[in-house]
């Protein structure tokens, strides 16, 4: 189902378990605990680290905050979960914590400036999915058979004793639904739909909640999108003849629509469809000769090699990392890397 066959860690074990639950049991009552998740945090990573966040609190943490590396702002689609108040900028995030939290982030690399807090707090604990974890917590909880990183939150909230409430549920919600692209991807299995029923148990809304993260964009992006669908190029050769269709989206194009960067992480969902392509990517400008690549595959590509390969990391069909130079340097490069990421069958 995943990378398990490269080497990559198993389910977490008895004793992780109880190594991160006597982690947090034991925290004195005054202790500061830092909550982060991933550099352009996206559902999973929000909705793991808050839903985690008030379960904490309701444990009776006061001392508790939630942060991310670079820029403070929250994407749109998000900015109604509950917990946002436990966020503050990376700079106002306590410096030396006595317990530390990482949320669905696979390698030291996605904390930016943040990373210093593995060092300078009494503990550090990771809660991840991804198979290319690099393990870089004292407390590993990472496993890769997990949908999303909220699996593995809502696992630990349960041997804490910590019950679901709606707005525990709001966030475990997002995050699974984001990470499985609304209960779509191999990825969804029973236990999945099982985990679904426990969190709409509590009343939250499935409806309202699909609307705001998934079908609600200003009309500025949707034209947007249009410009960078309208030049997607389709390569049937690519990937020994599965095919690669691609896009990208400049720093430029963003500033004639009036967008923000995140709105472009929904691009690929509109590129990815193509039949004639198993591969699919949009190249995006992050900085002058700087662009974030997302990297998906329908099933013949494990493009998280192609991205692993290349910097980055992710999981076996849906990966990134940053590119640097022009875009079509940058995928000239994917191009060059495709062909050894095919896998068998
Ligand atoms: P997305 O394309 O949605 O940004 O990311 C897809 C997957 O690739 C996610 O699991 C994400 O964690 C991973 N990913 C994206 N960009 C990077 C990157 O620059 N470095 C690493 N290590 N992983 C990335
Ligand atoms: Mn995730």
């Amino acid at each position: 189902m995943t990378d398990a066959a490269a080497g990559a860690p198993e389910a977490p074990t008895g004793g992780e378990w109880a190594a991160a639950v006597a982690a947090v049991r034991q925290l004195p009552a005054d202790a500061r605990v830092l909550l982060i998740c991933h550099v352009n945090p996206d559902g999973d990573a929000l909705g793991s680290m808050l839903g985690f966040g008030l379960g904490l609190r309701r444990l009776g943490v006061r001392q508790l905050q939630a942060t991310f590396p670079g820029p403070p702002e929250v994407p749109e689609p998000f900015r109604w979960l509950p917990g946002l108040d436990l966020l503050v900028p990376q700079d106002a995030a306590y410096p030396d914590p006595e317990l530390v939290i990482c949320f669905d982030v696979a390698s030291e690399s996605r904390l930016g400036d943040l990373v210093d807090r593995l060092g300078s707090a009494g503990a550090a604990l990771v809660l991840d999915h991804h198979a290319s974890n690099t393990r870089f917590g004292g407390i590993n909880l990472v496993d890769p058979h997990a949908a999303a990183t909220s699996v593995v939150a809502e696992g630990l909230l349960d041997r804490l004793g910590v019950p679901l409430d709606a707005e525990i549920a709001a966030c475990l919600y997002v995050a699974l639904s984001t990470d499985t692209g609304s209960f779509r991807f191999e990825a969804t299995t029973p236990a999945v739909h099982e985990m679904a029923a426990r969190l709409l148990a509590t009343g939250i809304r499935p409806g309202e909640i699909s609307q705001r993260i998934f079908d609600t964009r200003p009309f500025g992006a949707v034209r947007l999108f249009g410009e960078a669908i309208g030049r997607a190029r389709l390569e049937p050769g690519a990937a020994g003849g599965r095919g690669l269709v691609w896009t990208y989206a400049t720093l430029d194009d963003l500033a004639r629509h009036d967008q923000p960067p995140y709105v472009l992480e929904a691009l690929i969902d509109s590129v990815r469809c193509t039949a004639e392509a198993d591969v699919s990517c949009v190249v995006k400008q992050v900085a002058a000769g700087e662009w974030a690549v997302s990297l998906r595959s329908k099933g013949a590509v494990d493009v998280s090699r192609v991205a692993v390969a290349l910097g980055g990391g992710g999981h076996r069909f849906a990966a990134g990392f940053t590119g640097r130079g022009s875009a079509d340097e940058v995928v000239d490069r994917i191009r060059a890397e495709l062909d050894g990421a095919l896998l068998a069958g």
